[in-house]
């Protein structure tokens, strides 16, 4: 079997006195595409936050293409990681959230490059080009030199989508992308990532409540439920014959 890209193992997380992940065992796949279901409060977002290191466990592992999130190794023994580990470790993880959070005072072009250059250290010219290739392929190839504000928010959320791609991280994480957009630009930007996911080189995981697109994107969909993996398996499985009731009643919401 090949190693896992990213494997969670035995992880707890509690926000004050309340656990809110209770043992999390997930492997994802170099290139799988995962999709993330369940409740409100289940847990999905801590999940990815963890992964993007905004969050640190209580207990259990995280590693990402075999190194570990939050320590590494030194002399056989693991230690806390610096921000030195973390960044690198960073290097391999896109993400891309509710809220667009570009740059408002860069064009759009800009804010697909700064990255690129700054923390890849890619020479501008080529960064340009990267990005001018991803902006297109997101249909944004004529508004390179507009600024976020002038742009709709499907626009807004392919720009973020773009710049992240840009990077080129092993996996990518989307949490929850067209909740805060208008219901008639949510299908613009679900297109997109299909597009990046049919491409199939990056691994993903993504939250989502578009049951269709899960469907359509995901190699396996894992549902979450008070803080467990309750169930997990291939879309058709999942969402035509859902073993447990809670699964069968959660989804009967989106029916
Ligand atoms: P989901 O994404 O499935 O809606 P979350 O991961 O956002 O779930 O949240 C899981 C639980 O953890 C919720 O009860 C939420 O209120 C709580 N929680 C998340 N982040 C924090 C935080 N920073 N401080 C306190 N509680 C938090």
């Amino acid at each position: 079997m090949t190693q896992p890209l990213v494997e969670y193992k035995d992880v707890h997380k509690s926000f004050d006195d309340v656990e809110v992940l209770k043992g999390i065992d997930l492997s994802v796949a170099p290139g799988e595409k995962l999709a993330l279901i369940g409740p409100s409060g289940s847990g999905k977002t801590t999940i990815i936050r963890m992964l993007m290191t905004l969050e640190q466990p209580t207990s259990g592992y995280i590693t990402v293409d075999g190194t570990p999130l939050w320590h590494k190794e030194v002399n056989g023994n693991l230690v806390p990681a610096d921000e030195k580990h973390l960044r690198q470790v960073r290097g391999n993880i896109g993400m891309v959230f509710q809220h667009f959070n570009l740059f408002p005072h860069m064009t759009i072009l800009k804010n697909c490059t700064s990255a690129p250059v700054n923390v890849l250290g890619i020479p501008k010219e080529e960064a340009e080009q990267r990005a001018k290739d991803m902006l297109t392929k997101v249909g944004l190839g004529d508004k390179l030199d507009s600024y976020p504000a002038q742009l709709s928010g499907g626009q807004q959320q392919r720009v973020a989508i773009a710049r992240a791609v840009v990077m080129r991280p092993k996996v990518m994480l989307f949490d929850e992308v067209t909740s805060a957009l208008d219901p008639e630009t949510v299908g613009e930007v679900l297109e997109v990532i299909k597009d990046i996911a049919d491409e199939g080189e990056m691994a993903m995981i993504l939250v989502t409540h578009e049951m269709d697109f899960a469907r359509d994107v995901a190699d396996r969909i894992v549902f979450l439920e008070s803080g467990v993996i309750a169930e997990q398996g291939p879309p058709q499985q999942i969402l035509e014959n859902p073993e447990s009731e809670r699964l069968q009643s959660f989804l009967e919401r989106f029916r």
